[in-house]
């Protein structure tokens, strides 16, 4: 590919792997980093080089950019790609590579710090014809918090302007409720984000989480690939996803779709994006858009047949998309679930050596993941240690082949969420695509002992 000839994937896990496969096939060379905790990765076993960039805390490793641009130097890697996490978001970390001349596959630093502020996100959405959630102009303080919350209406939810990973959020469902909420979420955003700034939206009660993929060359060329239900999370991380969501029509599809291709158009956004929304009683909402390849693109690759991380990378090199509008074809169904080495009910990490290893397959299976037999699963990171996709023509046929698959998936020596999933296959709920956004949660607390 044109422009770019070694890539140096700031990553781990199997997202770094997952980038690791596209730039062998693109014909690209590979630099991986790492922690010392992760010399022995699958990752760093298959790249073409290494580079050990600092002990296993992440902010001393993965969120290093110095060491990271050192390494980059050192390498000659021309290009960086940041997978998901760590610096994939991080407006400064592009800056900082575009001063030394190292294209970050991603968008723009504007691009990135628009969207990083949720108000300004929102704000933004609204201009490019997006819909939104119902809420308050920008931040609340103490002297229009009440004020806001009747105009919205109660159930109200406080959201951190800085927000990720659901912290800083908080329910108000009457107005004796409101400043506690309001001061928590402060507190907690302060703690996590090291900004307490909040603002306040409409709480919708049973809705579904809808995310639409997109893609843009930053010339004004922007598509969209369809959508992702996530509506099956534990504490806003979630746990089951998939395309196409079983609650949205073609007509549907197309609409919400055209609306964020339409938005990315305007705004010459450049790369892989996610658009958010809560679905609720045929309306969709924006939420937040995530600048970069989301945890669940693969179900997305498997109904398109497109590779999001080709795409990315050809973006990145100046080639544009490799695909128009028209000639995006949907087809079957594809469902995600995330193994994480966690106890299935409690969720609580399960660190320690896989004793035994063994990954399913078959037509419409793809396993992503870079565990495997006698490997040591650090404490110190993320506990996502895997991710089945499977696909079939229908939501039926896929449901078939992932209860086959759930069976024949061995991992051994730790917890992993696998027994989940086996659980939720056999719901009537979840065979009938009858849940929202709460429908696990409910789940769990109705089923643990
Ligand atoms: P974060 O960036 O912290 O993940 P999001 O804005 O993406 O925050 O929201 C995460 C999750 O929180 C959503 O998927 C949804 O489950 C819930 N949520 C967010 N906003 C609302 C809302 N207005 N009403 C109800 N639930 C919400």
């Amino acid at each position: 590919m044109s422009g770019i000839s070694k890539i140096l994937i700031a990553n781990r896990g199997e997202i770094a792997l997952r980038v690791l496969r596209a730039c062998k096939e693109l014909g690209i060379a590979t630099v991986a980093v790492h922690s010392t905790a992760d010399a022995d990765a699958m990752h760093v076993r298959l790249a073409d080089e290494s580079v050990c960039i600092g002990p296993p805390p992440s902010r001393e490793s993965y969120l290093n950019i110095h060491q990271i641009v050192a390494a980059c130097e050192i390498t000659g890697a021309d290009a960086v790609h940041p997978g998901y996490g760590f610096l994939s978001e991080n407006a400064k970390f592009a800056d900082i590579l575009d001063a030394h001349g190292i294209t970050f596959i991603g968008p723009t630093a504007e691009h990135i710090r628009l969207m990083g502020d949720k108000i300004t996100a929102k704000q933004t959405a609204m201009e490019l014809g997006i819909p939104v959630v119902p809420g308050s102009d920008g931040e609340v303080t103490e002297d229009n918090l009440m004020a806001t919350a009747h105009r919205i209406g109660f159930p109200v939810l406080i959201k951190a302007t800085a927000g990720g990973g659901g912290r800083g959020m908080k329910v108000a469902k009457t107005e004796e409720d409101l400043e506690e909420a309001f001061n928590t979420a402060r507190t907690e955003a302060a703690a996590a984000f090291g900004n307490p700034a909040v603002y306040m939206e409409k709480y919708l009660g049973k809705p579904r989480h809808i995310e639409i993929q997109v893609l843009g060359d930053g010339e004004g060329n922007a598509i969209h690939l369809g959508e992702r239900d996530c509506s099956l999370q534990r504490r806003h991380q979630k746990v089951w996803e998939e395309a196409n969501s079983p609650a949205l029509n073609v007509e549907q599809r197309m609409k919400i779709g055209q609306i964020c291709a339409d938005a990315m158009k305007k705004m010459k956004y450049r790369g892989a994006g996610t658009i958010e929304f809560l679905y609720e009683n045929g309306e969709f909402y924006f939420i937040e858009m995530n600048t970069r390849l989301q945890v669940e693109h693969p179900i997305t690759e498997a109904i398109t047949g497109i590779d999001l991380v080709h795409e990315q990378i050809r973006i990145a090199s100046g080639a544009g998309l490799s695909v128009t509008q028209d000639e995006v074809t949907f087809s079957g169904h594809a469902i995600e679930c995330r193994i994480n080495a966690e106890d299935p009910r409690t969720f609580v990490p399960s660190p320690g050596t896989i004793t035994h290893f063994h990954a399913p397959g078959g037509l419409g299976v793809r396993v992503d993941s870079g565990a495997y037999q006698g490997y040591k699963i650090p404490p110190y990171y993320d506990s996502l240690i895997g991710k089945l996709i499977v696909h079939g023509r229908t939501r039926v046929e896929c449901m078939m082949r992932l209860r086959r698959v759930l069976d024949e998936f061995v991992i051994d020596g730790i917890k992993t969420t696998l027994p989940l999933f086996q659980d939720l296959i056999a719901n009537q709920d979840i065979a009938n695509g009858d849940y929202d956004i709460h429908w696990l949660e409910d789940y769990l607390a109705r089923t643990s002992a």
